[in-house]
């Protein structure tokens, strides 16, 4: 059980509980390329990014292998 503290410390940060829900409804697949991945390999991703103001909120949240997320991260 994730303590109620723990969302001031990782604000930016989804939690796999969202996560697992976004992947569960993106049926497995990366945002970006398409292809199927395990939960574990990939990452929650900010719709609007943080730094424009996006906040950490399910419904911006989307899941994205680690390749996408980095060459995203890279632009
Ligand atoms: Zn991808």
């Amino acid at each position: 059980m994730l303590t109620g503290d723990e969302r001031y410390l990782d604000l930016r940060t989804f939690k796999d509980k969202v996560k697992k829900a976004i992947w569960e409804k993106q049926n497995h697949k990366c945002a970006i390329c398409g292809k199927e991945f395990d939960f574990e390999l990939m990452e929650g991703d900010h719709i609007k990014p943080w730094r424009e103001g996006g906040r950490t909120y399910i419904s911006n949240c989307q899941m994205l292998c680690r390749t996408c997320n980095r060459s995203k991260g890279s632009k």
